[in-house]
C-alpha cells in the first residue's frame, strides 16, 4: 500500500529554507555560506539533480545567450575561453560551485514544495514538500523562505493548438521534453518559432539533418556575437582569473547595457544597425526584409543572440532556410501554410515558447490566509507585500539573470545582519502609499510574457516598489542602499517553540 504519511525528517528546522537548486538557489546558498557562516539552511529541490534550466533542457545546442562572465556569479570567475557556453559547461560550473561551498549536504533532492504557511505567532514558516516516487510528504520549518524557483513552469512548455497535429505521420517534439534517443541525422526538420530556443536549435540540428526549415509567424531581432572573448582570455593570462573576471564583467555589463539603452533611446538607429548586421552575414539576395525585420522596436522583446553568426552560416550554406507565414494545419507529411505552400518534414519541433509560472506553484499563506502572488506587490523586486520573512530571486530579462540574483542575495544577507543586530524576528513589506500605482512586473511584449505575467506579483510606479531592470540602479538600491525603509515593518519577540529552534540543521 502506498504510504501517504507526513514525516518530520531530522534536521527539518533551519534559519533559511531555500527552494530550488538552480543557479539562483545555489547562488543564495553560496552567499549565505560565505557572508553568514552561522546561518543554518537547507535547499529543497523537486528534481533529482541540481541545475534547474540547465539540467531540464536537453535539446541539441542548448547554450546560454548571455556572456558567461556575467551569467556566472560575481564570486566565481568563469574560466573558459568560450563566452557563450554550452549547457553542459554551465552545469559543470554549478556543480563546482556546489563542491567549493560544500553545499551538497544541504540539498534535499526529490522534494517538491507544495505549500508554505507563515505563522505570526511562531514567526516561522511551515513548508510541506511532496517526495518524488512516493506519496510521502515531508515537513520543514524555517524562519525565512528564499524562493529560487525560476520563472518557468518546468512541467510543460507552451504549444498553441495546431489543427491536424494528430494527422502528422512523423514526430512532434517540444524542446522542453527532448527525447534522449531522437536521431535527426538525414531527416527533414521544421522548427516552428523565432525565439532564442529556435535559433539555438536550428544551426545545431542543421549539422546532420537533411535540411532544417525555420517556420516563423513574424521575425525577431537576431544579433551575432563572438562565441569566444579573446580579450578576456588575454586578461586572464596577464592578471589572473579573479582580476580579469572583474574587468571583463564590467566591460560586458557596459556593452549590454549600452545596447539596451541605445535601443530604447534611438530605436530607429538601432533597428537599422541590427538589420545591417544580419544583412552582412547572409547571401546578397536573401530576403532580410521578410525574414529578419521585426515589426517591433529592439528590446520590446528580448534580443536573440547567435554566437559567431552560426544561424546565418547554416542558412548561407543551404542547410537551413526560413519561411515566414502562418500555419493553416498539420498534414500527414508536414505543414500546410495559409499561403497554400506545403512544407514536408520527418520531425516538427514546436519551439513555440515556455509557460511562465511564479514561485514554483507553491501555495503561500500567512496566518491561515492564502496569498496569491498576483495579489501582492514586489518590494525591491525581492520580497512580497504582506508576506513576512520571504525573499525571492527573479533575475534580469534584459541582462544576465544572475547579476540581479547576486545583488538580491547580498541584500538578503544584509537584511539578516540588520535583523540580528536589532533583535528583530520578522520583517514584512507594507504598501501604505496610495500614490503607488500597480503595473505589470515586466514590460516585455513577448507572447510568453503577455500570457503569464498576470500571475506574478505587481510592480509599483515609484519608491521601493519599482522593478528595476537596470543593474546600476539595483547596485544603488540593493548593494549600497540602506536596509531600513519606511515600507518595512520589523517585529521582535516572536516566541521560540521548543520544536522549532533554529540551528538543528545545516
Ligand atoms: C533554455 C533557457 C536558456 C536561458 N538562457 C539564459 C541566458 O543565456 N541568460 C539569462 O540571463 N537567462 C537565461 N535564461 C533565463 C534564466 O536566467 C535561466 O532560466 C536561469 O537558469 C534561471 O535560474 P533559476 O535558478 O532562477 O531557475 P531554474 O533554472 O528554473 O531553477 C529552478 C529550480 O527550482 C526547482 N523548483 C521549482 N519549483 C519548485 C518547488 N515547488 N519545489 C522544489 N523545487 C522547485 C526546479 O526544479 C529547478 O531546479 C534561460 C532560460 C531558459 C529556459
Amino acid at each position: 500500500m502506498t504510504n501517504t504519511t507526513t514525516s518530520r525528517t531530522p534536521s527539518a528546522d533551519v534559519d533559511v529554507l531555500i527552494v530550488g537548486a538552480g543557479i539562483s538557489g545555489i547562488g543564495a546558498a553560496s552567499h549565505l555560506k560565505t557572508r553568514r557562516p552561522g546561518t543554518t539552511f537547507a535547499i529543497l529541490e523537486g528534481r533529482d539533480s541540481i541545475g534547474g534550466t540547465w539540467d531540464l533542457f536537453q535539446y541539441p545546442g542548448i547554450r546560454s545567450d548571455s556572456d558567461m562572465p556575467t551569467f556566472g556569479y560575481g564570486f566565481k570567475p568563469w574560466a573558459h575561453r568560450t563566452s557563450i557556453a554550452d549547457g553542459h559547461l554551465i552545469l559543470d560550473y554549478l556543480r563546482q560551485t556546489v563542491t567549493e561551498h560544500g553545499l551538497a549536504r544541504h540539498i534535499r533532492f526529490g522534494h517538491r514544495v507544495v505549500s508554505a504557511e507563515f505563522s505570526s505567532t511562531t514567526g516561522r514558516w511551515t513548508v510541506t514538500a511532496q517526495q518524488s516516487g512516493s506519496r510521502k510528504k515531508a515537513r520543514f520549518t524555517a524562519r525565512f523562505l528564499f524562493l529560487g524557483t525560476g520563472m518557468y513552469d518546468h512541467d510543460a512548455g507552451y504549444t498553441p493548438p495546431f489543427t491536424g497535429v494528430e494527422d502528422f505521420a512523423g514526430t512532434v517534439i517540444h524542446p522542453q521534453h527532448w527525447p534522449e534517443d531522437l536521431d535527426h541525422t538525414g531527416k527533414r526538420v521544421i522548427v516552428i518559432g523565432s525565439g532564442a530556443t529556435a535559433i539555438t536549435l536550428i544551426p545545431s540540428m542543421a549539422r546532420t539533418a537533411e535540411h532544417v526549415t525555420m517556420l516563423q509567424r513574424s521575425p525577431s531581432y537576431v544579433f551575432s556575437v563572438p562565441a569566444q572573448d579573446s580579450l578576456a582570455h588575454a586578461l586572464r593570462k596577464l592578471l589572473g582569473h579573479k582580476r580579469a573576471h572583474e574587468i571583463v564583467r564590467r566591460k560586458n555589463i557596459m556593452f549590454t547595457r549600452g545596447v539596451y539603452k541605445a535601443s530604447r533611446r534611438m530605436p530607429k538607429l538601432m533597428r537599422r544597425l541590427l538589420i545591417a548586421n544580419v544583412r552582412r552575414q547572409l547571401p546578397r539576395h536573401f530576403d532580410v526584409a521578410t525574414h529578419f525585420t521585426p515589426r517591433y522596436d529592439p528590446w520590446d522583446q528580448r534580443l536573440c543572440v547567435v554566437p559567431d553568426g552560426d544561424l546565418f552560416k547554416a542558412i548561407s550554406a543551404g542547410r537551413a532556410s526560413v519561411v515566414t507565414d502562418h500555419i493553416d494545419r498539420f498534414t500527414r507529411t508536414g505543414i500546410r501554410l495559409k499561403s497554400g505552400q506545403e512544407l514536408t518534414a520527418d520531425i516538427i519541433v514546436t519551439a513555440t515558447g515556455l509557460t511562465m509560472s511564479p514561485f514554483g506553484k507553491i501555495r503561500l499563506s500567512v496566518d491561515g490566509r492564502e496569498t496569491k502572488p498576483s495579489d501582492t506587490m514586489a518590494y525591491k523586486a525581492m520580497m512580497l507585500s504582506g508576506v513576512p520573512n520571504l525573499a525571492f530571486a527573479l533575475g534580469y530579462t534584459n541582462l544576465s539573470w544572475t547579476l540581479k540574483v547576486d545583488l538580491v542575495c547580498e541584500h538578503f544577507c544584509r537584511l539578516l545582519d540588520h535583523m540580528d543586530a536589532h533583535g528583530y524576528d520578522t520583517v514584512e513589506p507594507v504598501l501604505d502609499d496610495p500614490s503607488v500605482e500597480r503595473v505589470p512586473y515586466m514590460d516585455l511584449t513577448s507572447n510568453y510574457v503577455r500570457r503569464g505575467i498576470g500571475q506574478f506579483p505587481r510592480a509599483g510606479t515609484h519608491g521601493p516598489w519599482t522593478v528595476e531592470m537596470a543593474y546600476e540602479k539595483d547596485i544603488e538600491r540593493l548593494r549600497e542602499g540602506p536596509v531600513e525603509d519606511p515600507a518595512l515593518r520589523f517585529t521582535a519577540g516572536a516566541p521560540v517553540l521548543s520544536d522549532s529552534r533554529p540551528g538543528t540543521a545545516g
